[in-house]
């Protein structure tokens, strides 16, 4: 039976330079359908009813075979997405870079891809002059597929004609030695998609594999490529990143390689310098996130953004508050040029980046809770990841105890205690209006 603990070493890596792949019979490897979701087993049976070849690949087999629960299922076949498109009738067509069939099942969606062939002669491809993919959908066979996708473990195909696992490319091997391996020339694949590197940092962290000996130097020598990727794609890789369980570590992964300024130059410059709160806040949120993933807890991009880009604007906003503006002025100036710079490098949808400037803004707002601002504050649609990001700024050291104590209290209690609370607060008249206006205080407040 071949996993994770046995697989069996090859006589000789060379072997694998050959065409020939690797087949391991149902019998011999623990890829099982019960593992499979219903759904990826339905696509992968009608697929194979009409003719087509169906093969289960990427992520879903290796995890199955690391004895890990899958993010999704990605399945290869030989049918074109105009095909696809006619055997489905709940698929949609997405991607120009890469086209891709989405066969949705409820909120489930499985991913097909046509098998792709080498790019180099054909229609559909356009490669930039630095080398870089700007589309491939050239069409080729599953030996070609398996040779164009990135790492050996990554290349492993379940095929659901008879249930064996087949391998191209080494990446029994390399699962079995916990390694990553860039199929072909790093240098080249790398230069072709620098994501590549980002994804290598990725399945790193996930999977707790080394890096093939040489890529990290590859990496160093050509992390500046990932400049040229657009910042909506970045983003995705960012929540891939930070949102699938694994991201404290990801972080350290990604600062090891050098690669996390990239992502966040801003935060990358404090901590290069040093800034040791900077550090020990993102390594907090992130652990706080990781244990959300694990209990099935939801996570927000707009958490994840305040939390990565807090070190730098807390630092702006110290500035301006030393140059005279009230600490909510100066949190929503330092937020807004935070954000401003950082969609430079990823975009963050206009849907995150408000709630993120509001998470920021809110730790001026929290502290005053006089008369009705406190119940105010928390009928605020964003109120708990407000509150939640006071909470991480006490966890790692910040002198907030007692507000994040009064907050939590007021939270549970009820209508009665709350006035309590408030009176207990004291100072509790508000100020009139034209106080205020002469306090200069920006508006909204
Ligand atoms: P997970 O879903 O667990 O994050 P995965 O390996 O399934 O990991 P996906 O991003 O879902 O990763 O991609 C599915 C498969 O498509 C990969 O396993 C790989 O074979 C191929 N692939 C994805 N992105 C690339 C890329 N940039 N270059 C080459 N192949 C890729
Ligand atoms: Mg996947």
């Amino acid at each position: 039976m071949l996993c994770y603990a046995d697989l069996k070493m090859p006589v000789n890596r060379q072997d694998y330079t050959i065409t020939k792949p690797r087949i391991i019979p149902r019998a011999e490897h623990c890829v099982s359908r019960g593992d499979i979701s219903e759904a990826a087993l339905k696509v992968l049976y009608r697929l194979h009813k009409a003719g087509y070849a169906a093969y289960l690949v990427g992520g879903g087999v290796r995890d199955l075979l690391l004895g890990k629960n899958p993010k999704d299922f990605d399945i290869a076949t030989d049918a074109t997405p105009e095909e696809l498109r006619k055997l489905f009738r709940n698929c949609r067509l997405i991607g120009r870079r890469f086209r891709l069939a989405h066969i949705h099942f409820g909120r489930e969606i499985i991913e097909v891809a046509t098998f792709r062939g080498p790019h180099g002669q054909g229609e559909g491809e356009g490669i930039s002059e630095e080398g870089m993919i700007l589309r491939d959908n050239v069409y080729g066979s599953l030996e070609e597929d398996a040779w164009r996708r990135d790492f050996t473990v990554n290349a492993l195909y379940y095929n659901i004609a008879d249930y064996s696992l087949v391998d191209y490319t080494g990446g029994l091997d390399d699962i079995q030695a916990g390694v990553l391996r860039v199929i072909g020339d790093a240098r080249t694949r790398i230069l072709e998609d620098p994501v590549r590197m980002l994804r290598a940092a990725r399945f790193a962290a996930k999977l707790n594999f080394q890096l093939e000996p040489g890529l990290r130097e590859v990496i160093h020598e050509l992390a500046d490529r990932l400049d040229d990727v657009p910042p909506a794609r970045l983003f995705d890789e960012v929540l891939k990143l930070f949102h699938a369980g694994y991201a404290q570590h990801s972080y350290e992964v990604l600062r090891d390689l050098d690669l996390f300024g990239y992502l966040f130059a801003q935060t990358d410059d404090l901590l290069a310098e040093g800034d040791a709160y900077t550090d020990a806040f993102i390594r907090q949120s992130l652990i706080n996130t990781d244990t959300r993933i694990h209990s099935g807890k939801g996570v927000n991009p707009a958490f994840l953004f305040a939390a990565l880009l807090w070190g730098p604007v807390r630092d702006e906003a110290q500035l301006l508050q030393e140059e005279g503006m009230t600490e909510l002025q100066a949190l929503q100036t330092a937020g807004n040029d935070i954000i401003a710079a950082q969609l430079e490098q990823v975009m963050i949808p206009k849907r995150f980046s408000f709630p993120t400037r509001e998470i920021w803004t809110s730790q001026a707002r929290l502290p005053r809770r006089n008369g009705k601002r406190a119940s105010r504050l928390m009928e605020q649609p964003r109120f708990r990841a407000c509150y939640d990001f006071l909470l991480l700024r006490c966890q790692i050291g910040e002198p907030l105890h007692e507000l994040c104590n009064w907050w939590t209290r007021f939270q549970e209690v009820g209508e009665e205690e709350r006035s309590i609370m408030l009176r207990q607060l004291g100072g509790g008249k508000p100020r009139s209006r034209r106080h205020r206006k002469s306090a200069k205080a920006p508006a909204g407040e």
